[in-house]
């Protein structure tokens, strides 16, 4: 790649095409993991479809592998010699209130689809935050913290999707148009291609749900986490829960009661009768002692409060693993890394609880190998390089003390980074068959592997 070729490409686009060290390479490279930067040869601020095209071109003639930055938030195998492209400016958000569905461009964040949907009565399958993009969240299946175990995964929802494969083609399928193509991208993330656009249904919500969290000293995890785990099998599919054990920091958003506190916190939504709800979080309540209780009602639009997520950037590395069961050795392996007197700095250890339509086949064949699953279980540490092998060795202590629990798959938007990085990996998150499967799909739509920066779907 010459640079002459890079002015013939900037002839071609009507985004910036920007190199190392050009003004504007830096915001549009970066990440909310501080740890992934990307530092890609060239990077396209895609502001077209054209755009899209002419750069695939590109990469395909100079044999670059081609990264897709959306909301940042997952960017494996990050490194130079790629082309990275961004969709930003082709982003627009389009709320069809009739249809009861939303179609979007570019690479809008949770946030735009939620204030838009919201006035209209609706809200979508969208993750624990805001500030995550639609389009990666919705590749890798998207678990909702309020939504999931009622409505199931968020690309259940997913009616169209527009595309750019590695030809340069645009191709738009359905689960009726290129239904292969329709359902290897419900669950690949980004190995297919750069998706342009989707068409997907929003949920009537009228109204607050009831949601937020009831915090308890750390010290007393080992109390709490069985009469969550049995609590929660009580739950309708209405409700949705999970449980962090999580050393804060002390920063000025985060409310004093538990501002730089040891917590164990429980998470707790419902979108059913208010009534019935205050009477379900009862036995969390009964717990007594909590230093700080936010169970309410809670607008759709603020629903990223219970989670409460890191919103800024930083640098982090996180673990993940599917649990088949949390018995009580399950929670006495799992507190013995990171319970009380472990000397355990990771800042969140957070059990999902799935099930629901979360296990229900979806109406058209996809790849998320996740229904049946129990249990999720995500932890992350928080620090830059000189942390790097403290947070690994804490993570990977915990993942091997509950590695008797391992289920096998796992949801694909929680494999870091780190992992998943060989095909016996990717197997064993997607189990044999369905991997064979989506292999089988990567190579008809990629034949030569021009998407591979991401956690790559390839033979063994
Ligand atoms: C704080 C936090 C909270 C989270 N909460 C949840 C949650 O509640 N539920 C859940 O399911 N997940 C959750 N996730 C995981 C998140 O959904 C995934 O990391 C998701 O992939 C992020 O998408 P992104 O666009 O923000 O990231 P990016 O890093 O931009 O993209 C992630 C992957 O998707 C691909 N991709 C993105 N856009 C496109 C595109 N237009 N075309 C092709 N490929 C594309 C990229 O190539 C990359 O491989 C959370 C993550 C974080 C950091």
């Amino acid at each position: 790649m010459t640079e002459l070729d890079l002015t013939i490409l900037r002839t071609q686009v009507e985004g910036p095409v920007l190199t190392p060290g050009d003004p504007g390479y830096a915001v549009e490279t970066a990440t909310y993991n501080l740890l992934t930067p990307m530092a890609p040869a060239v990077v396209v601020g895609a502001a077209t479809l054209n755009d899209v095209q002419c750069a695939v071109h590109f990469a395909a003639e100079h044999g670059l592998a081609v990264a897709v930055r959306g909301g940042g938030h997952l960017q494996p195998r990050t490194g130079a010699g790629q082309l990275a492209l961004t969709l930003d400016r082709m982003t627009s958000v389009e709320i069809d209130p009739v249809a009861e569905t939303v179609r979007v461009t570019g690479s809008p964040r949770w946030t735009e689809v939620i204030d838009a949907a919201v006035p209209h009565g609706l809200a979508p399958v969208s993750g624990s935050t805001g500030t995550t993009g639609v389009v990666g969240y919705l590749l890798g299946g998207g678990m909702s913290p309020i939504l999931g175990r009622s409505y199931g995964y968020g690309s259940d929802h997913i009616t169209e999707i527009e595309i750019v494969t590695a030809d340069g083609v645009h191709r738009t399928c359905s689960p009726t148009t290129e239904p292969d193509l329709f359902e290897m991208l419900r669950g690949s993330k980004g190995n297919a291609g750069v998706v342009v656009a989707m068409t997907f249904s929003l949920i009537p919500l009228v109204g607050p749900v009831t949601a937020g969290g009831v915090w308890f000293a750390g010290e007393r995890a080992a109390e709490v986490l069985p009469v969550w785990r049995d609590w929660a099998q009580t739950l309708p599919e209405s409700a949705t829960t999970s449980v962090a054990i999580q050393r804060l920091p002390a920063l000025s958003d985060i409310p004093y009661p538990i501002r730089g506190a040891f917590v164990v916190h429980v998470r707790f939504s419902s979108i059913g009768d208010p009534d019935d709800a205050a009477k379900w979080i009862m036995p969390i309540r009964e717990l007594g002692a909590p230093l700080m209780d936010t169970v309410g009602d809670l607008p759709y639009a603020e629903s990223w409060t219970i989670h409460a997520d890191p919103q800024e950037p930083l640098p982090y590395l996180d673990r993940s693993m599917g649990l088949g069961a949390l018995s009580d050795d399950t929670i006495t392996a799992l507190l013995g890394q990171v319970g009380p007197g472990t000397g355990c700095d990771l800042v969140s250890v957070e059990l999902r609880v799935l099930g629901g339509a979360l296990d229900r086949p979806p109406a058209a064949p996809d790849v998320v190998p996740t229904r049946g699953l129990p249990y999720q279980l995500f932890a992350f540490g928080v620090g830059g390089r000189e942390l790097f092998e403290h947070n690994t060795r804490q993570l990977d202590g915990m993942i091997d003390a509950v590695r008797p629990w391992d289920y096998g798959p796992k949801m694909v938007n929680f494999v870091s980074p780190e992992e998943g990085l060989t095909p016996a990996h990717l197997a064993a998150i997607y189990g044999p068959h369905l991997y064979e499967r989506v292999v089988a799909l990567k190579e008809r739509f990629d034949p030569h592997n021009m998407f591979r920066i991401n956690h790559n779907l390839v033979a063994g």
